[in-house]
């Protein structure tokens, strides 16, 4: 592994840094106060890079939620009743307060989640963007007049909030995945319950809590209860009080989410996993397509659900493209995210690592060959490029989540498209041509709900549709889409002549 070149950066405990609840993160937020765990179980929160405890969260009960949902419903309405500018000037400024805590979040970034400095930059710019985007939320789309077929009639299709929209994120982008759901809830007048991942309750949850307290938000419009999702998962959502559960992480899970929601008549919002092909025709620029490809499997060591997970690269460029991203996967610095200079963090844990490890391994077994990486030291495993792969081979069938980047060789465009269809995902994808119009067909062809051409499947913007379709999900993110996630259209009409009934 090439090492970074200078020291790392001393933390202080995260306790103790300036976004830090007075006593620390050992807390859950309910109705405007920081709960301290009391008898409550705790989930220790660990730097992927040391392994070291950095703090401790309380372990949130089936009772706390229940407590939370009660909260968010009763403080809902009163928070829908203030007039929008007061609702989007509460997230603007939470807004404008990650970019004064944006040292505190980088370091939590890192030592949570394993986050490089890039990485954090873009989960800051991500969460800014969608907050702003969220805040302009409040004044948009405040309903509509429509035409009547019944004579004196007029009709008013108002827009009013969900109620209370219940979320539920992961770990690899936390205080982004959250804020796509909670700021524009907010912004929009619905009250929250927002459940992080066990291992980043932090910067998926409490942080939040923290910036909109410190945004000026009313008490219990926005609760957060750390919690392990085999513990609570269940009941969260399956819980009778939310209109909406938003839902991100896999497809097993969100899956089981969607049906428990549906079955209280919840509207489910399901961003789940993807398997995205990176597919470079014969025609490419093989140094951009290199780039792309690069880049899109090896951030933030390959944990986006928009990762590229696999390679399809056509057979006349194959040797190639394999020589030069084995040769980029290998210089990439590795090391603790806190170190300057470090592109490769660790993964999250030991299970995510097992599980990328052991894909690799199985697939080798089945004849793929390591041309960069393929080790592991602890929780970082090296960048790792894999050629001789089928899209049968256990790397490419799954959804591998890791810095791992397999390169499937194709003979025609329509094999490409055969291939790249071939899951049960369709997220985001990527085509590399130097004919625009023959990418375009491809993309056209590609069943996902993105894809980008001549760059990598990892694109989100605020303001254009986020989500996919098949086992990556229901409904999309961002700006007008998850505006009609969060609120639902009431019909009201006027009759305001007398009308003649038939009797
Ligand atoms: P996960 O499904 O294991 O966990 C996600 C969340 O679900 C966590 O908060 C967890 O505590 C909770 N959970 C676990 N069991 C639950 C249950 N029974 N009921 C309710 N909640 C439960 O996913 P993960 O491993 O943390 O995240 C990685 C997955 O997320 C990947 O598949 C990735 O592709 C996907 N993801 C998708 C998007 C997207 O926008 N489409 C974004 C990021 C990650």
């Amino acid at each position: 592994m090439s090492e970074p070149e200078s020291g790392v950066t001393e933390v202080e405990s995260v306790d103790d840094l300036d976004i830090a609840p007075e006593d620390g993160w050992n807390a859950l937020y309910l109705d405007g106060e920081w709960v301290p765990a009391g008898e409550r179980e705790e989930i220790p929160v660990e730097n992927p890079a040391t392994r070291e405890p950095i703090t401790s969260v309380p372990s949130g009960t089936e009772a706390d939620v229940d407590e939370a949902m009660a909260v968010a419903e009763r403080a809902q309405d009163a928070w829908a009743e203030r007039p929008p500018q007061e609702r989007a000037a509460v997230v603007s400024r939470a807004c404008r307060l990650i970019e004064e805590y944006a040292d505190d979040l980088a370091t939590l970034f890192a030592v949570e989640c394993g986050g490089v400095d890039l990485k954090a930059q873009f989960e800051t710019q991500l969460a800014q963007g969608t907050m702003e985007v969220g805040a302009g939320l409040a004044m948009r789309d405040g309903g509509r007049r429509a035409e009547s077929v019944t004579p004196g009639k007029e009709n008013l299709l108002v827009r009013e909030p969900a109620g209370v929209v219940g979320v539920i994120t992961p770990w690899n982008f936390p205080l982004y995945l959250s804020s796509r759901v909670v700021a524009p809830a907010i912004a929009l007048g619905n009250g929250v319950v927002l459940k992080p991942d066990e291992n980043t309750p932090l910067t998926g949850g409490l942080v939040l809590a923290a910036l909109f307290e410190a945004a000026g938000l009313p008490d219990g419009v926005l609760n957060v209860v750390p919690g392990y999702g085999d513990e609570i998962g269940d009941h969260f959502s399956a819980h009778p009080t939310p209109s909406v559960m938003s839902f991100t992480g896999s497809s097993e899970v969100g899956r089981r989410v969607g049906e428990r929601a549906v079955g209280q008549f919840t509207e489910p919002a399901l961003e789940l996993g993807g398997n995205n092909a990176h597919v470079v025709l014969s025609d490419a620029d093989l140094e951009r397509a290199v780039d792309a490809g690069a880049f899109g499997s090896f951030t933030h060591q390959g944990q986006e659900c928009i990762s590229i997970n696999r390679h399809l690269v056509h057979e006349s460029l194959y040797d190639e493209y394999v020589t030069a991203l084995a040769d980029r996967a290998g210089a990439l610095p590795i090391g603790d995210p806190l170190e300057e200079g470090t592109l490769v963090g660790p993964v999250i844990n030991e299970s995510q690592r097992d599980k990328i490890v052991g894909l690799i391994e199985e697939s080798v077994a089945a004849g793929a060959t390591v041309e960069a990486g393929g080790d592991y030291d602890d929780l970082f495993v090296e960048p790792t490029v894999l050629s001789d792969v089928t899209n049968e081979m256990p790397v490419a069938a799954n959804e591998h989540f890791g810095p791992v980047a397999p390169v499937i060789p194709f003979e025609t465009d329509e094999e490409a498209v055969r291939l790249a269809n071939d899951t049960e995902y369709g997220l985001s994808g990527s085509v590399h041509s130097t004919d625009l119009s023959r990418a375009r067909d491809v993309a056209d062809a590609m069943e996902t709900g993105m894809v980008h051409i001549n760059d990598q499947p990892l694109n989100d913007e605020p303001h254009v549709a986020f989500g996919g379709v098949g086992a990556s999900g229901m409904g999309r993110y961002n700006d007008e889409w998850i505006l009609e996630t969060l609120t639902t259209v009431k019909w009201i009409s006027v009759q305001r002549e007398p009308r003649e009934y038939p009797y």
